[in-house]
């Protein structure tokens, strides 16, 4: 799942680790792949990712094998983390003279022999060769969408890049999931977004909404998701209930999307 939405702080990364997390605490094998320089998902996740320490830069530019990047998470068995360090910043221009610069990370992927159920990657807030590999890599894209007024703009461009890697490069690519993030029911203006996105997205869109919530902002200070950091918060049960949904469609796809349809006649 490529986790993207150029625009930049709507809850990428936040929602990466914690529905990666939620699925991990389900007994899933979970990869979480941060591909944002920034490096924020190693942050949430507890691991280490000062420069040193071997990343997504080495297997992207030097072709070195997953393998030997990724980290376990501790506190959350069956998750785990290939870290982003700041060298991920020099990629997006390293990577244009390299051969099959579009789909290092997808090769990387497929040659990766430990089991797994589900990978997350992180994206960068651009559509840059990141996103790109990102987007080459997986099977379906997530867009978070914060809830405030200016959340649409931009979002038709994500959608062009989508649907230009689908074309080109990897025909099954397609947008599974729209989740609405730091949602606050108090305001009027919130409701208005969440119902403009659902009537351009009804199929797409997840029943659950992820509310605005201190508990969610605060656990990635402790190196923790909020599923540790605070597991009965509403922040914590709206994200299992998200990848509850999540898990859902992946096993009943067309049931999901046949009940959707009944419940909107
Ligand atoms: P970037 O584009 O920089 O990578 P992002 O899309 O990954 O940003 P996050 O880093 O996940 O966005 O979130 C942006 C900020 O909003 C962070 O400070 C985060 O802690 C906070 N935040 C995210 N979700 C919530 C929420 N539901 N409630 C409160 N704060 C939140
Ligand atoms: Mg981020």
């Amino acid at each position: 799942m490529v986790v993207a939405n150029q625009k930049g702080g709507v809850g990428k990364t936040t929602s990466t680790v914690n529905l990666a997390a939620s699925l991990a605490l389900h007994g899933a094998r979970v990869l979480v792949v941060d591909l944002d320089p920034q490096g924020n998902a190693s942050t949430a996740l507890g691991i280490d990712h000062h420069s040193d320490v071997p990343s997504i830069y080495d297997v992207l530019v030097d072709s070195r094998p997953l393998s030997e990047v990724v980290q376990p998470v501790k506190d959350v068995e069956g998750l785990f983390c290939a870290p982003a360090t700041i060298d991920l910043a020099g990629a997006e221009i390293e990577l244009v003279s390299l051969v099959a610069r579009e789909s290092r990370l997808q090769r990387a992927l497929s040659a990766y022999e430990q089991p797994l159920d589900y990978v997350l990657i992180d994206c960068p807030p651009s559509l840059g060769l990141l996103t790109v590999n990102a987007l080459v890599a997986g099977a379906e894209v997530v867009i978070p969408i914060q809830c405030e007024y200016y959340a649409l703009e931009g979002l038709g461009q994500l959608l062009r890049n989508v649907d230009l890697v689908k074309g080109h490069l990897n025909p099954t690519l397609h947008i599974s999931t729209i989740l609405l993030t730091m949602y606050d029911g108090r305001t009027r203006l919130a409701s208005q977004v969440a119902e403009e996105v659902r009537s351009h997205f009804s199929n797409e869109v997840l029943r659950t909404n992820i509310p605005r919530s201190v508990r969610i902002s605060e656990a990635p200070s402790y190196g923790q998701t909020v599923l540790t950091y605070d597991p009965g918060s509403s922040g914590a049960l709206s994200y299992l209930e998200a990848a509850r949904e999540i898990a859902l469609r992946g096993a009943h796809p067309h049931q999901e999307q046949h009940s959707t349809v009944e419940g909107k006649q």
